[in-house]
């Protein structure tokens, strides 16, 4: 077993007017054999979430709670959660093989044979027995980190903890160790909470993702619950790469239909689109991903004319840079559509892809449609 609730947690560094608050108030369950990924900018406040759990950091308040035991004042020795760190930790004096033992030789009674038969096994499994008479020295960054993930399974936690595993390792060995992570925890079913600043580990790897800001959790959800319902701009602007595009907009309610104003267009509402943002004020925030912009057609509305900065064509799909008044927006269109830079394209948002946010708090107002019947229930604000 290994579900956790987090209830209330709140750390404060430092004291009088100094104070950091580090974590601010922090609720999330966790399920038995889940992989929550932890993800925001740096200095949100996902290691100090991950070293509360693991209880190498004391809470200011609220509680750690793993099955329904309440751990918050447990030393991490007790906890039965192993943890893998970004710099593998790993004692260099030792083989591999000692410092996959060690752990198991510190904190339990088994016989030696038993520890050595366990590290084999691991090791098997894994594919890294032939490292095991190695020094970390000897070894590469994949393999150390290999070895450091092997620590923390022999042991048979129930509670894996990642702080930024893979972030030392170069784009393709990270690729690779993304998915041999993600099988790995797929095939012990083991309780994993896995830090990131990285969006598209958070997107690809877990069952589901707690987006931080500033020690508060702006939203917990499937990636793609996150990808296409943010629960705010927030997180809109944070998951997903390129990021969507934001045009502070007016609401104008002068003409014969309501219009949001920006300095470079006006984007006519339908009564649908209008019902969201009426008598919320005045200040919005307009959000289409670059993937939604759409070359426009004949009979299409709200037709902007932009003019093409810059193009990245990568084969599948080519970014477009478009001046739009005085910023610079992204689109992502086919591979095959060429543009040159300087000319001038027509775009539209479809209104039923488009994502609107509260000027003044960031709340989202509405998200796009959901891309499928399916997910429909799944997707909400
Ligand atoms: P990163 O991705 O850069 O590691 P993070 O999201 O993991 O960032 P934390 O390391 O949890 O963020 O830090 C959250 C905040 O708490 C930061 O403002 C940080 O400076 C502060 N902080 C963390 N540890 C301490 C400490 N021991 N003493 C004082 N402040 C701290």
């Amino acid at each position: 077993m290994g579900r956790i609730d987090i209830d209330g947690l709140t750390k404060v560094f430092g004291d009088g007017g100094d104070e950091i608050v580090a974590v601010d108030e922090l609720n999330c369950a966790i399920e038995d054999g889940e992989f929550l990924i932890l993800v925001g900018p740096s200095g949100c406040g996902k290691s100090t979430t991950l070293r509360c759990i693991a209880g190498l950091e004391r809470p200011t308040d609220g509680k750690i709670v793993l099955d329904g035991d309440d751990v918050t004042d447990e030393k991490p020795k007790n906890r039965n959660m192993a943890m893998v760190f970004q710099n593998y930790a790993l004692y260099p004096h030792m083989t591999a093989r000692e410092n996959m033992a060690f752990g198991l030789k510190m904190t339990t009674d088994l016989s030696t044979d038993e520890i050595d038969r366990r590290v084999t096994e691991t090791a098997e499994m894994m594919g890294i027995e032939e490292l095991l008479d190695q020094k970390p020295k000897e070894l590469s960054g994949g393999q150390q980190q290999r070895v450091a993930l092997g620590r923390a399974i022999v042991r048979d936690p129930e509670v894996f903890l990642m702080d930024e595993p893979l972030s030392n390792l170069d784009a393709k060995l990270r690729t690779q160790m993304r998915t041999e992570l993600q099988s790995l925890q797929q095939e012990f079913g083991v309780t994993t909470i896995y830090v990131t600043h990285d969006q598209t580990e958070a997107m690809t790897m877990g069952d589901r993702i707690a987006v931080l800001n500033g020690g508060e959790l702006q939203q917990i959800g499937t990636p793609l619950e996150c990808y296409h319902a943010p629960a705010n701009r927030f997180v809109a602007g944070f998951i997903g790469s390129p990021s969507m595009n934001f045009f502070d907009v007016r609401l104008d309610e002068s003409g014969d239909s309501p219009s949001l104003v920006h300095e470079a267009f006006a984007y006519d509402l339908s009564d649908e689109l209008a019902a969201d943002v009426v008598g919320r004020g005045t200040e919005f925030v307009l959000g289409v991903r670059p993937e939604d912009v759409r070359l426009a057609e004949p009979d299409d509305e709200n037709v902007l004319a932009t003019e093409v900065n810059v193009t990245e064509p990568l084969g599948d799909v080519t970014f477009v840079y478009l001046q739009i008044g005085g910023d610079q927006y992204t689109a992502s269109f086919d591979g095959d559509v060429i543009l040159d830079p300087g000319s001038t394209v027509e775009v539209t948002f479809p209104e039923d892809r488009v994502h609107l946010f509260d000027g003044r708090t960031g709340e989202a107002l509405r998200n796009r449609e959901p891309p499928s019947e399916d997910a429909e229930a799944r997707l909400s604000v």
